[in-house]
């Protein structure tokens, strides 16, 4: 599956202690992400990710374009809600079009924990 990875600022630390608890899981599957991201996760994982621009500097869009196009199967994207973001319409695109094609979308730790548990366990996922 091609899978996107996204985290606020305040929500990295959560999807890097995911990314590192779920490596295996992962690391069998094409990994993209946000630029920072992506490099922290690169950096605290080893994981292999094709990184985009930062999120405000376009990367939600790039991610946005790839769902649009019926490339993605499955969005972690650990938003921050207390936080007001610059980039807040690029945002709500992305999570628009993740409904738009249908695709599992996790917007919070737990949330994401449980489609991961899911693919873990082959439930649902390829
Ligand atoms: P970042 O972007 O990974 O470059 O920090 C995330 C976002 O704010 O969308």
């Amino acid at each position: 599956m091609k899978i996107a990875l996204i985290a606020h600022d305040k929500k990295k630390d959560e999807i890097i202690e995911l990314a590192k608890q779920y490596k295996d899981v992962l690391a069998g599957h094409e990994l993209y992400a946000t630029g920072t991201t992506g490099t922290l996760i690169m950096g605290e994982t080893g994981l292999s990710i094709h990184r985009m621009k930062s999120g405000p500097l376009g990367g939600d869009q790039q991610i946005g374009a790839m769902l649009a196009d019926g490339q993605l199967d499955l969005i972690i994207f650990l938003r921050d809600p207390l936080t007001a973001q610059p980039h807040e319409p690029d945002v709500s695109a992305l999570l628009r079009l993740g409904d738009v094609q249908r695709i599992p979308l996790a917007t919070n730790a737990r949330s994401a924990t449980v489609m991961l548990e899911a693919m873990k366990n082959k439930i649902y996922f390829a």
